[in-house]
C-alpha cells in the first residue's frame, strides 16, 4: 500500500513550537519528543501548599514546610504537588491542550503529573476529583482539561475518580486577572455535588497552579463538607506568586 505519510509530511512539515526544529513522532503538532522529555521536575524539598522548590537542605522536616509567600498559612489545603514550572516546552504543550483543542495531548501530560507525585503521596487517597469548569464554559471549550488530566490518573494509579465539585457560575480566567483579582474570583463559585458522598481525603486535581485561590476555595468548600485530608496535583506552577 502506498503511504502518503512522506508526501503530507513534506507538504505540511511540523515544526516544534519549542525548539524549531521540524519532527515526525512528538505530541500532537506541537512539539517534538525530545523537548517534551526534557522538561525538569521539580525536585524535593517544595513547598507543601503551592509546590514550588525550596532550598535544599536546612529543614529537620522538608515535607512541612511552606515557601516564603506562602507564609504560615492557615490552608484548607494539606499538600500539594506540581509537575514542573509553567514556562518553555511544559507552557507550550498546555496551551494547546487547553486553548487548541488538543485533547490527545491528556495521556502524555498526565504522566508527568504521576511523576511528580513521590510514592507516599497516594496513600489513603479515596478520590480524584477535578476541579470543575461552569457548565456555561465547558459547552464553550467542548471538554474540561482538569477532569480529562483526572481521567488519566484514574487510570493510571487506580484510585477512582468522584466529580464531587460543581461550579455554579463562570469566573473570570485566572490568569487574565492581577494577583489582587485571582484572590477574589474564585469566592464562592464551588459547591458540593448533589449526590455525591462526603469522603476523607481527596485528591483534586487541575492543570496549572497560579495563586492557589482556586484549589484553596475547592479545599474549603470539601473540608466543609466533611473532609478531613484535601491534597492537590497540577501539571504546572507559574514561577512566582506575583506571576
Ligand atoms: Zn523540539
Ligand atoms: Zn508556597
Amino acid at each position: 500500500m502506498i503511504s502518503f505519510e512522506p508526501l503530507l509530511s513534506a507538504i505540511f512539515p511540523k515544526n516544534c513550537g519549542c525548539c524549531g526544529d521540524s519532527f515526525k513522532e512528538g505530541l500532537s503538532n506541537v512539539l517534538c519528543r525530545p523537548c517534551f522529555d526534557s522538561i525538569q521536575p521539580y525536585g524535593d524539598p517544595v513547598c507543601r501548599h503551592c509546590g514550588i522548590p525550596l532550598p535544599a537542605g536546612a529543614f529537620e522536616d522538608a515535607a512541612q514546610v511552606r515557601c516564603r509567600d506562602c507564609g504560615d498559612g492557615p490552608y484548607f489545603l494539606d499538600k500539594v504537588r506540581a509537575f514542573g514550572p509553567y514556562a518553555g516546552a511544559l507552557r507550550i504543550s498546555h496551551h494547546a491542550f487547553k486553548f487548541e483543542g488538543m485533547e490527545s495531548l491528556k495521556g502524555d501530560i498526565a504522566a508527568k503529573m504521576v511523576q511528580a507525585a513521590p510514592p507516599d503521596f497516594w496513600e489513603g487517597v479515596e478520590a480524584l476529583a477535578p476541579v470543575p469548569l461552569s457548565p456555561e464554559r465547558e459547552r464553550e471549550r467542548g471538554y474540561n482539561p482538569a477532569l480529562l488530566l483526572a481521567q488519566e490518573l484514574s487510570l493510571k494509579v487506580g484510585i477512582p475518580l468522584r466529580r464531587l465539585l460543581f461550579k455554579g457560575r463562570s469566573t473570570k480566567p485566572q490568569m487574565s486577572l492581577s494577583r489582587k483579582e485571582r484572590l477574589q474570583n474564585p469566592r464562592g463559585a464551588y459547591q458540593r455535588a448533589r449526590g455525591e458522598p462526603s469522603l476523607q481525603s481527596v485528591l483534586l486535581v487541575d492543570d496549572v497552579f497560579t495563586t492557589g485561590a482556586t484549589l484553596e476555595e475547592c479545599a474549603k468548600v470539601l473540608k466543609k463538607g466533611g473532609a478531613g485530608w484535601v491534597g492537590a496535583l497540577v501539571f504546572g506552577r507559574t514561577p512566582h506568586h506575583t506571576v
